[in-house]
């Protein structure tokens, strides 16, 4: 029986919660064993291996001490960007006819989780995830050869710094709700509307915008009529205005309108009303990448904590030797390990362009969850410590809640899932 006998649905239509089809709980125990599924390798080839270490080197660069420094200065780390593009993370996911490594997001989601639990926390996905993440991805997937000259190489050299326009006041967890529209005129596009949320609107090269080019009254199916806009930030009539947040202040996150801007229509990525389908292919690798987040700040967390744990003596003992302690790390370390082996199989089905919606909504909720109690579980073990700046570990745990509200929140992909299982669609 063939890979797409076992394709349960292939229902796109509706908001962030779907993502590429996938393949059912149900689905697996009805097929025999297919040669392409069952092997995954776990021995560390030599790229995986310099990944890791090359990660590691970087994170030692730029460990906690920076990124305490960095928000507490609202400030972008250009130095951590730079050294990002030195070390060819940015073109990682860049094919080499471009200039990157021409590789997938098993070694993208490797890197990421690597540079966060070595000292980066949600630095290590934050500042790759949009351009030589999303953005590489979709240019790769759906650019025309003139996008591709344009920007895969300056995404692989750090050069160009993508922001990715799709949530606004009125359409966050739906995004068929956009309401911004791209209006043809001539061989332009016309822009109007407004975008929240935006991460590094404030100093990117430009946005994947998310407009409407039909509206949603007027097509067939809730995902028609969607477009997705290459928009140079400098052309006249955006204004960006951050919007204070709870934590990552080493970045801004943006309130973004635009008033009347206009593109050319080369700027289109993707066809016209169907970048729907542009945009889905980008939202799996996101969601991988918050994963690799998760684990990657919970390991932080608790690999700190258990060195404190070792140190620290209450009671003329180690607080480490108390089982109320440890436990709670140890449980949480455990589900991360399992969390982290759904996230690798996640990423090998999207890298052989498989079908994996469900498998990367399932490594997203249960690495957020996992990586959440780890951070919650280390505050605990620093006691009135884990409540100071100069520990970190407050800082992780804003970070770390992050990832249950965005880019997908925890009901949004228990929602994918739960359809997966079979329950009737509730959204
Ligand atoms: C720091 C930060 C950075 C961000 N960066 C970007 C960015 O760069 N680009 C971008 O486009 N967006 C960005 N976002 C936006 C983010 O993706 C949205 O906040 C997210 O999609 C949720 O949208 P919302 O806030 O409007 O929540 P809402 O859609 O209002 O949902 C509110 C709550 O209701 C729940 N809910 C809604 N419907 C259902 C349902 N059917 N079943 C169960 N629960 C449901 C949701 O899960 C959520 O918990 C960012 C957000 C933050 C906080």
């Amino acid at each position: 029986m063939g890979v797409e006998a076992i394709v349960v649905h292939e229902d796109l239509d509706a908001g962030q919660g779907v993502v590429a089809g996938g393949h059912g709980r149900r689905a697996f125990a009805a097929v025999l064993p297919d040669p392409r599924r069952i092997r995954m390798n776990f021995e560390p080839t030599q790229e995986r291996s310099l990944i890791r270490s090359t990660a590691e080197e970087v994170a030692a660069e730029f460990g906690p001490e920076h990124w305490r420094e960095k928000e507490r200065e609202g400030e972008f780390s250009e130095a951590f960007w730079n050294e990002l593009a030195d070390a060819g993370f940015h073109g990682l996911l860049v094919p080499e006819a471009y200039g990157g490594a021409g590789m997938g997001m098993a070694e993208m989601g490797l890197a990421m989780e690597t540079l966060c639990a070595e000292g980066c926390g949600m630095a290590g996905t934050w500042y790759l995830v949009l351009t030589a993440g999303m953005a590489a991805v979709g240019i790769r997937e759906h650019g025309t050869d003139e996008q591709r000259d344009r920007y895969l190489p300056a995404i692989a050299d750090g050069e160009v710094n993508f922001s990715i326009g799709i949530t606004e006041p009125e359409a966050g967890t739906n995004t068929l709700a956009v309401a911004t529209t791209a209006r043809r005129d001539g061989d332009e596009y016309v822009l109007d509307g407004q975008k929240a949320w935006i991460t590094f609107a404030d100093r990117a090269d430009a946005m994947i915008l998310v407009a409407r080019t039909t509206p949603l009254e007027a097509v067939d199916r809730p995902t028609d009529g969607i477009s997705l806009c290459i928009v140079e930030m400098d052309r006249p009539g955006i204004d960006v205005s951050p919007i204070p947040k709870h934590g990552i202040n080493y970045s801004k996150s943006c309130e973004v309108f635009v008033d009347g801007v206009r593109i050319p229509e080369e700027n289109l990525l993707g066809e016209e009303d169907g970048g729907w389908w542009a945009l889905v292919s980008t939202l799996n690798p996101e969601r991988i990448a918050f994963a690799a987040a998760a684990t990657g700040i919970g390991t932080l967390a608790a690999d700190t904590a258990i060195e404190y744990a070792n140190d620290r003596e209450v009671f003329g003992a180690p607080i480490g030797t108390h089982q109320a302690v440890s436990f709670p790390i140890t449980r949480a370390y455990a589900r991360m390990e399992a969390a982290r082996l759904m996230r690798e199989k996640a990423a090998w089905l999207y890298d052989r362009g498989e079908a994996c919606g469900y498998e990367t909504n399932v490594a997203k909720a249960t690495a957020v969850e996992a990586g959440i109690e780890a951070v919650k579980q280390s505050m605990q073990a620093f006691g009135g410590w884990g409540y100071a700046e100069e520990y970190d570990v407050e800082r992780w745990w804003r970070e770390i809640n992050l990832t249950r509200l965005a880019p997908v929140s925890q009901q949004m992909a228990y929602n994918h899932v739960a359809r997966e299982l079979g329950f009737p669609k509730s959204y």
